[in-house]
């Protein structure tokens, strides 16, 4: 049984394995209820004091046995190693196809015992919905609760799915109700409850690919600028070279003393750095969307606005805008209209919103290539589980074209060739671009394939045609992301065949067009359908055909005649597909199974893995190569001089490969340097959030105290307190009576004191006195306020309170964010000298945040001293 698990780490979990399913096989004999009755068992063991780790065999074994009933699977002994590793806080590396989904709920069941709710966070709604329909399924057997956060839910929905065991929810939904909770006004909108538990689902997507971008939650700014049309004109001006340079692997541009010169003088002013009059940002950007951002590159043009195309995924990024006046600098470039500046309201990156769970694991079939990425930055572990069943794909050697076009000739007539014998091939690429160009020569070749360019709005479509890609005949062109977490079966989906054919003849047979005539021969089957649904009347519904048609299949709900009908011939399809695809699929691995074709290096070894592993899934046969030029980006920019010396030196004709193992060397470099280089953006993104992110959440917990207090007047007595001391400390330094008088006079105005009398003798008094003095005001004047306030409206000063200091921390935190921003900014601009940035960084960011909380204090002393109710005259 554990002949493929060879590994060290791995082998320690063989008794565990055993006794669950020693355990397992004993529950055979328990009836459905006693499954269920084991959980609150399980949770009441907890409260007795037992430890997690002592009820986990009997957990699991349970889980194993709802799994069973529920959907017919016996979990693999690697699954369970799996969930065993994500109990333990690790990332299980496992492979497309192990079946990972199922190793979630495992984990997730046993730590929503201490019902503090678990998280499964996925990379789309669309994976968060199936996954969250499957747990349903099972959890039902064990009395547990899971819901799913939806992007149109509301805040008492959210709430509410929040509160359930086990949520699945997408990385973003989980950012953005945490910015949102923290922005809350009225304890009742929190929606969120402390982080307790998360699985991350495809952990190296989340953590990794998107965590060079923060979560940004933004609204309008009031400064409305000429300044990007004032700076596009400016830099028009300027040269390359000689006034600036270009630095293409980091897509940034270094101003040199002349061209720094050249702008002082026609905006007429003394510094471009001044941190007070920021032009260096307007022309940096300005002179980035001149060199470095290209149309249908970069961004597209869509209904006169700017969309951005992501540049490794070649994904259509729509409503996403470049932060920073970089969008707006583009629009200027373009001649559009110039949108309003955003400014950010919260903000968090990914990195350290996840470091807010109590414990936190994922799993991935790729994420051993940036162990230490994982480790450094999150404390995570990383461990391989080995295959359920060995390995059977072949990756073949990579091939290497002069020019890309010659590859692209390579690669349409691989997949000529392929088609022509039926065995089903998968072709990655970077671009919607490339995409197109491929799709064109197949065209021009008479081949027929799927194009998928993973545009949001088409995952679920996505999924489908990912899941197809492995029918025979089926060519299929997609970049990167597409479909990912959707596995490739040899053969086809029997289900999924048999709901679209089912979906299609309704539809036809709805709109009288369908002739029966099909290249599978199920018209047999469907004929049935046809007859019965003649003769009883045909009452099914045209517009929501494919809903009646999900939900009928999901839920199983029959409700009438006509859905009994509808099912039973779904089931004959299944039925049929079932063996059609087996033979099928016997073919295809005949054939050497999926072919993976990499038409570029990625940013990492870690994505060129994830397109492979799309093949060869529990044990299938396979194989995969990559088809590469030397003027593919990653050499050009990358590959230093030695690759583009061979590329002279090279003799011979277009249209034959290269398989040299020096190129290989290069090339594999070349890709570690980008590895290297991304890997240094984001420690470098954590670095410098990790200064805001202890501030945050210094705010944050200020912000939370005083929201779920009925009592705010002690806060803010506090504050004064502090404030008053604060201000006292100067006196002690001033020079001469009068400062000394400027101090007590600044005192006096901030707690609104009415007394005039003592000031002068004050100021010749010693300063503990006038602390004890002041110390009483404060009391004094609150009382007077508070009084005042009492008899025109009861209650009101309590709410005035918290609305005060809430207002003000949020105004005073987004401005400080705003200054944060500029300053990291400003850093950069100015670190060619000898200090390290960050420190720097840090230090500066150490004042700003002193003031912003002295800023707080103050107003909000201020303004709770003096409110007033002004009574409209006309009432
Ligand atoms: P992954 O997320 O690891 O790529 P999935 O969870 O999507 O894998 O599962 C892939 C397929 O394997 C699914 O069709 C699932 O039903 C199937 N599967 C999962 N576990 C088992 C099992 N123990 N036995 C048989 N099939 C399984
Ligand atoms: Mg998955």
């Amino acid at each position: 049984m554990f002949k493929f698990l060879f590994n060290n780490k791995i082998s320690q979990y063989k008794t565990i394995i055993q006794n669950i399913n020693k355990l397992y096989v004993k529950y055979n004999q328990y009836t459905n209820n006693d499954i269920c009755q084991k959980t609150q068992y399980f949770k009441k063991q907890l409260e007795l004091g037992k430890e997690l780790h002592e009820i986990m065999p009997e957990c699991f074994a349970i889980m194993k046995q709802a799994i069973n009933r529920a959907t017919g699977l016996v979990l693999f002994d690697v699954q369970i190693i799996g969930a065993l590793i994500l109990n333990e806080g690790k990332i299980a590396e496992m492979k497309t196809g192990e079946g990972k989904t199922l190793v979630a709920i495992l984990a997730a069941y046993l730590n929503s015992l201490y019902n503090q709710g678990v998280h499964i966070i996925t990379v789309n709604e669309y994976l968060a919905k199936r996954d969250a329909t499957l747990a349903k399924q099972i959890c039902k057997y064990l009395d547990i609760n899971v819901s799913i956060i939806e992007q149109n839910m509301n805040l008492r929905q959210r709430l509410e799915a929040y509160r359930a065991d086990i949520t699945y929810l997408t990385n973003s939904e989980l950012g953005f109700d945490y910015l949102r909770d923290n922005m809350a006004i009225n304890k009742e909108d929190l929606v969120q409850r402390d982080f307790f538990f998360a699985i991350i689902d495809e952990i190296d997507s989340i953590l990794i690919d998107e965590a060079r971008t923060p979560l940004i939650i933004s609204g309008p700014s009031d400064n409305i600028t000429n300044q990007y049309t004032q700076a596009k004109e400016i830099t028009k001006q300027l040269d390359v070279n000689i006034d600036y340079e270009i630095d293409e692997k980091s897509k940034n541009i270094i101003l040199n003393e002349t061209g720094i010169y050249k702008c002082e003088q026609a905006l007429n002013i003394k510094n471009l750095y001044d941190i007070k009059n920021t032009w260096v940002k307007y022309i940096i950007n300005a002179l980035k969307a001149k060199e470095l951002f290209l149309i249908n590159k970069d961004y597209i043009i869509k209904n006169n606005e700017i969309v951005i195309v992501d540049e490794f995924t070649g994904r259509v990024m729509e409503g996403r805008r470049w932060s920073d006046g970089l969008h707006q600098a583009i629009e200027a470039k373009e001649n559009l209209n110039i949108q309003q500046e955003n400014k950010t309201l919260a903000s968090i990156t990914y990195q350290n919103l996840f470091l807010l769970y109590k414990k936190l694991s994922g799993m991935t079939g790729t994420a051993k290539t940036e162990e230490a990425e994982f480790e450094k930055i999150y404390n995570l572990q990383v461990i391989e589980i080995p295959t359920n069943k060995i390995n059977n794909r072949k990756d073949l050697a990579d091939l290497i074209y002069k020019t890309e076009y010659s590859k692209w000739q390579a690669i349409a007539s691989e997949c000529f060739d392929m088609y022509q014998i039926g065995r089903p091939t998968l072709v990655g690429t970077t671009s919607i671009e490339k995409s197109e160009f491929l799709a064109s020569i197949l065209n021009s070749l008479n081949v027929p394939y799927n194009l998928l360019n993973a545009k949001p709005e088409n995952i679920r479509r996505e999924s489908e045609i990912i899941s197809q890609a492995g029918q025979k005949y089926a060519i299929t062109i997609a970049t990167n992301m597409a479909g990912r977490g959707t596995d490739i079966i040899l053969g086809g989906n029997p289900y999924l065949i048999a709901k679209i054919e089912l979906i299609n003849y309704l539809n036809q047979v709805l709109n009288d067009t369908y002739a029966i005539n099909n290249s599978h021969n199920i018209d047999k089957i469907l004929k049935i359908l046809t007859d019965d649904l003649i003769k009883n009347k045909l009452k099914i519904n045209k517009k929501n055909l494919n809903n009646t048609i999900e939900s009928l299949i999901n839920d199983k709900k029959i409700e009438n005649t006509n859905t009994q009908i509808v099912y039973n011939v779904y089931l004959q399809l299944i039925n049929y597909f079932n063996k059609f695809c087996k033979k099928e699929k016997e073919e295809i691995i005949n054939q050497g199974g999926l072919y993976v074709i990499g038409t570029e290096r990625h940013e990492s070894r870690r994505i060129d893995n994830q397109l492979r592993g799309r093949s060869g899934r529990q044990g299938d046969t396979g194989s995969s190569r990559f088809f590469l030029s030397l003027q593919d980006n990653l050499i050009k920019i990358f590959g230093g001089v030695q690759i583009s010396q061979l590329m002279e030196n090279l003799n011979i004709d277009e249209d034959t490969p290269i398989e040299s193992m020096i190129l290989n060397k290069s090339l594999d470099s070349a890709q570690k340097k980008v590895e290297a280089y991304f890997y240094d953006v984001r420690k470098q993104l954590f670095e410098y959030d990790e200064v805001i992110n202890s501030q945050r959440q210094a705010i944050y917990a200020e912000r939370k105290r005083i929201l779920k207090s009925t009592y705010a007047r002690d806060c803010i007595i506090e504050y004064a307190e502090n404030t008053v001391e604060e201000i006292l400390n100067q006196y002690d330094k001033a020079a001469n009576m009068n400062e000394k008088y400027n101090i007590i006079n600044q005192i006096y105005t901030l707690l609104n004191i009415q007394i005039v009398v003592r000031k002068n003798s004050l100021a010749s008094m010693q300063s503990h006195l006038i602390k004890n003095f002041f110390m009483e005001q404060i009391r004094i004047t609150y009382d007077l306020r508070e009084a005042y306030l009492e008899t025109l409206r009861p209650g009101l000063i309590r709410q005035l309170e918290k609305y005060y200091l809430l207002q003000q921390i949020d105004y005073a935190w987004q401005e400080h964010l705003e200054k944060m921003l500029l300053l990291k900014e400003s850093i950069g601009w100015r670190s060619y000298g000898q200090q390290d940035p960050l420190i720097e960084y840090k230090n500066e960011a150490f004042n700003l945040f002193i003031n912003m909380v002295t800023y707080i204090r103050q107003t909000v002393i201020y303004l709770v001293m003096r409110s007033r109710l002004i009574t409209n005259p006309e009432t």
